[in-house]
């Protein structure tokens, strides 16, 4: 039995959305994005929604929109894909990292009063792999501070958080700004791609310019005036679009994500029944107030094992895995680029790649282990995945 780790659910669907779009002559930034960009706002219930060409070009103009300046902090955390702290140093600005809380692996809200100084300007909060981030006490002490909140929602499409005792999908933009990506290892997939939702009509017109070269009107709006009509420059932009090709696709993907979420819940809920009994293996758990989508389903290993030990005695053995997620202060990239954490103020002067401050994420990121999730994944080939762990485990 071979597994596959992951892998995009397409088909005809995908197919014939692209020979759509490219069918009807116009492949760049057009109706299909426009639609896609609808119907992604109602599923998330935001007011606006504006597709762009990666989550990380999203958090970049989320940054910029709610006006991160060079020498400024924003708070983060480490342990997250590294474009989550990225998009903080494109703005000359500061990463300042918290530690994790062991609950969901997300930003820890006790930590946030001790991390904030004067020139703290914002938190960006992430929903890792899918699970939510405790927003309603994140939003809580940054209302208290005046601080503005972005979500790093990039593989967290259709997940959900239980706000004023009802179920909302994350995106619904409970904070000021969510992004979200379209990269193939995320729920749903254009390739590449990426989704900015906001309740703020300012952000979103923004948002339209920036990713446009800063121009004062789309493409597809100029071509189809009936009035000869010139486009003007008003301010530095980029080109951070998302295509008419990609859209269609998206478009076909949205129609799927409810299933493709409910087949990953079922599964998740499989893998915790058949690892509870694996001695000291961590299993993920969702609090009460959220559900996770389930991008990647997450053990800790025991401290005794060595992560990459166990990942290749299961890849021997036909079992892909990924080691957990990364921390940005333990990549060579952040020796280079200035951060902060949280606890001791300075630029870290802890023992290079290593940060005493920030104990759960490291642990995570050492102990964590991915195992295969995806639409296609058989029940037989899970419980491979699950013998195949145990085993591994074991032969230690
Ligand atoms: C995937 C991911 C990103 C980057 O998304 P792209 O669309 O590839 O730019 C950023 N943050 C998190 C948490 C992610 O999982």
């Amino acid at each position: 039995m071979n597994v596959v780790f992951a892998r995009p659910w397409m088909d005809e669907a995908e197919e014939q959305a692209a020979v759509r779009a490219i069918r009807s002559g116009w492949v760049t930034q057009g109706p299909e994005v426009d639609a896609f960009e609808r119907e992604f706002a109602d599923y998330t219930g935001a007011a606006h929604a504006c597709a762009v060409s990666s989550a990380t070009t999203a958090l970049h103009l989320a940054m910029k929109a709610i006006g991160i300046r060079p020498g400024d902090e924003v708070i983060t955390v480490s342990h997250s894909f590294l474009a989550t702290a990225n998009c903080i140093r494109y703005m000359d600005a500061i990463p300042v990292f918290v530690d994790i809380e062991p609950l969901t692996y997300n930003l820890d809200p006790r930590q946030l009063q001790g991390a904030i100084t004067p020139k703290t300007k914002a938190i960006l909060c992430v929903h890792q792999i899918g699970m939510p981030c405790n927003l309603a006490d994140i939003l809580d002490v940054a209302r208290r501070h005046n601080l503005k909140v972005v979500e790093d929602a990039a593989p967290a499409i259709g997940s959900e958080i239980l706000w004023n005792g009802r179920w909302e999908k994350i995106g619904r933009a409970h904070a000021d700004i969510a992004c979200f990506s379209f990269h193939a290892r995320k729920i749903i997939t254009t390739g590449d791609g990426g989704m900015i939702t906001t309740n703020n009509p300012e952000y979103d017109a923004q948002f339209r310019r920036w990713r446009c070269h800063g121009m004062s009107m789309s493409s597809d709006a100029r071509h189809g005036a009936k009035t000869v009509t010139f486009e003007e420059y008003v301010e530095l932009g980029y080109n951070y679009r998302l295509t008419d090709i990609q859209a269609a696709i998206g478009r076909a993907q949205l129609k799927k994500v409810e299933e493709i979420v409910r087949r990953r819940r079922d599964l998740a809920e499989r893998y915790h029944r058949r690892l509870s009994d694996i001695a000291g293996l961590g299993l993920p758990r969702e609090p009460e107030w959220a559900r996770s989508n389930w991008q990647s389903y997450c053990v800790l290993l025991p401290e005794s094992a060595d992560q990459l030990t166990i990942m290749q005695r299961m890849l021997d053995q036909g079992v892909p895995t990924r080691r957990g997620v990364h921390t940005s202060h333990m990549e060579p990239a952040y020796q280079i680029e200035p951060w902060q954490c949280a606890g001791n103020r300075s630029i870290c002067g802890c023992p290079p790649r290593r940060c005493r401050c920030l104990p759960v994420s490291e642990k995570a990121r050492l102990y964590g282990l991915l195992l295969p999730i995806h639409s296609h994944l058989t029940y037989a080939e899970q419980d491979e995945v699950c013998r195949v762990l145990a085993q591994s485990l074991h032969n230690g």
